[in-house]
């Protein structure tokens, strides 16, 4: 049964921080990988594939740190200067 590849918005590489780079798909044994296809990094998770592969998808921004502190500098910066 073929599986669709999805791209994660967002999301960060733990290997190589590059962002847009994560895609997630289920793999032969119903686990979620992750997989980055910037440098080939893989991360297999075997609990509750559903409930799991849907946080990581809304909660990504606040999980991954970085992520979230980029974001916010941005923002700031940007008002900073309007006003
Ligand atoms: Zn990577």
């Amino acid at each position: 049964m073929a599986s669709p590849k999805r791209f994660i918005a967002g999301a960060v590489c733990p290997r190589c921080a590059e962002m847009d780079k994560i895609m997630m798909f289920t793999d032969d044994n119903d686990k979620q990988v992750r997989e980055c296809v910037a440098c080939g990094f893989t991360d297999a998770m075997s609990d509750e594939p559903d409930v799991q592969a849907a946080e990581l998808e809304t909660r990504v921004n606040k999980r991954k740190n970085e992520d979230d502190h980029t974001v916010q500098q941005v923002v700031f910066f940007k008002s900073g200067q309007d006003e």
